[in-house]
């Protein structure tokens, strides 16, 4: 999974499944209930931390559901495209409202399951519906009032359901505009986070009325590292992988930095990067 994961971390899924279709998905699903193999569905893999010890049963990438069709202000992408693609495919129509969204590493489906946001924007307020399939095979639409998105959540991480499509309204607006919009975002990302090293991103969710990174930060932990995992000393709210960081390792530096964090400020931080594999 380290080839699947933007922190390039984690031991080998039992198996890799990369479907291309959604009739692909539906044999997957049951030949995996036939043989009463687990499934875990990936995006791309950009908030995860995988067990040194692998996934057990089926790891099912949706890269291949990656199609985006736009007509009018309605953009309806498969799950598995990237949020990049759908962001240039959004501007080159004129179609504005998913800037904040040009930089997040991630899959469609992936961030409608997180409410992917960034600089004041979030999935949220984007999304009009979603179809999703159960791991019977049974397929619903969802609409934005039955998905719960909230602070980095939703209800997909509480029904099991596996998103297959989103749709998207976003509003007329100008080419140039809306380019300098994902530029300006996307420098600032370039600025302030370690995108030179292999991350999950931010680490920990925004604790109510305070910054993870400042926190961490105010508890000289810029830096501290365990084996091959390190506080960014560019952006502490973000872990990286300095080269051969384990899962093991990430995990102890993440314990560290709660426990520094919850003695000097009595704040609980919560991980936002999702740990999935053999315990
Ligand atoms: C450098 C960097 C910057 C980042 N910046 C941001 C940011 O600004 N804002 C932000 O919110 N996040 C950010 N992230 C985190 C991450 O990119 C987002 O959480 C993203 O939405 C995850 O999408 P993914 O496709 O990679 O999902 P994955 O990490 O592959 O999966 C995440 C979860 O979603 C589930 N999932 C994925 N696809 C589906 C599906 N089709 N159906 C059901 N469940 C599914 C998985 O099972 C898993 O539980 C950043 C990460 C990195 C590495």
């Amino acid at each position: 999974m380290s080839r699947h994961t933007t922190f390039k971390i984690g031991g080998n899924a039992d198996i890799l499944v990369k479907v291309k279709s959604l009739a692909e998905l539906k044999n997957l699903l049951s030949l995996a209930k036939e043989f009463d193999v687990p499934c875990f569905v990936l995006g791309k893999g950009s908030n995860l931390l995988v067990s040194d010890d692998g996934i057990e049963g089926i790891v099912i990438s949706l890269d291949g559901l990656d199609e985006v069709k736009i007509d009018g202000d309605t953009v309806v992408c498969g799950a598995g495209a990237s949020l990049r693609a759908v962001c240039i495919a959004a501007q080159k129509a004129a179609l504005a409202g998913l800037e904040f969204a040009y930089g997040i590493p991630g899959t469609v489906g992936g961030a409608l399951y997180m409410n992917a946001g960034a600089y004041g924007g979030e999935m949220s307020q984007v999304v009009v519906s979603a179809t999703a399939i159960d791991f019977e095979g049974n397929e619903s639409v969802l609409d934005l009032s039955d998905m719960q998105l909230g602070y980095r959540t939703s209800v997909f991480k509480s029904n099991g359901l596996i998103i297959t499509s989103v749709t998207l309204k976003l509003k007329n607006g100008d080419t140039s505009e809306i380019k300098a919009a994902m530029d300006d975002f996307f420098g600032r990302r370039r600025d302030k986070q370690p995108l030179e090293y292999p991350s999950a991103g931010s680490t920990f969710k925004r604790p109510e009325g305070y910054f993870a990174g400042a926190l961490i930060e105010q508890n000289n932990l810029k830096g501290v590292s365990v084996g091959g995992a390190q506080v960014s000393e560019k952006h502490a709210g973000f872990v990286i992988n300095t080269g051969s960081a384990t899962c093991q390792d990430v995990l102890s530096l993440i314990n560290k930095v709660k426990d520094v964090v919850k003695t000097a400020d009595g704040v609980e931080l919560e991980p936002e990067v999702i740990f999935v594999g053999r315990k």
